[in-house]
């Protein structure tokens, strides 16, 4: 069943907001390259790895169901934030409109009775969760730390841990 106009429309236009999150954080990553905190920096860069993925199932998810494929421009992502809990802030705030996006196209693929679509997005309802769970879990660290160099630079440590794991979802057929 070929997809309906408005849904490769809407998954279009989120594989765009997938884009720009993996540009956001690589404009985060910068930054915090820029004050030395290499573990946030590493977070940061292998959230960019997560929301490449993201955009791609999405690209790969259009194609395979027929649709075109119609990339857009990116937005310019901020280059510098107030703070490491001023930058965790604007990515969990930035996680959330893409929850809310995610669940509008959740909606548009019952609406349409598309299945297949609504199949697909499942993982990233869930996903979302995840991502939201990720960012707040940081911000709450942040703001337990406050002033503390000593704590910061822990946290740092800790985040240096992360590794790139690829999304566990079935290759699409
Ligand atoms: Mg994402």
């Amino acid at each position: 069943m070929a997809m309906n106009q408005n849904i490769v429309k809407a998954f279009n236009e989120h594989l765009n907001r997938e884009l720009f999150s993996e540009y956001l954080y690589l404009s985060m990553a910068a930054w915090f390259e820029s004050l030395n905190l290499k573990g946030f920096a590493n977070w940061m860069r292998v959230q960019t790895q997560e929301e490449h993925a993201h955009a791609m199932l999405f690209y790969n998810f259009i194609l395979d169901r027929g649709g075109t494929i119609a990339l857009d421009k990116i937005d310019r992502p901020d280059q510098a934030w107030a703070s490491p809990l001023d930058a965790f802030t604007k990515a969990l705030a930035h996680e959330e409109f893409i929850s809310r996006n995610i669940n509008d196209l959740f909606d548009l693929s019952l609406a349409a009775k598309d299945h297949a679509a609504h199949s697909f997005l499942k993982f990233f309802i869930d996903e979302q969760v995840e991502e939201e769970k990720n960012a707040a879990e940081i911000v709450g660290r942040l703001k337990l730390i406050g002033d503390s160099a000593s704590g910061l630079f822990m946290l740092d440590n800790e985040l240096a841990q992360r590794v790139y794991t690829p999304p566990a979802v079935a290759p699409a057929p």
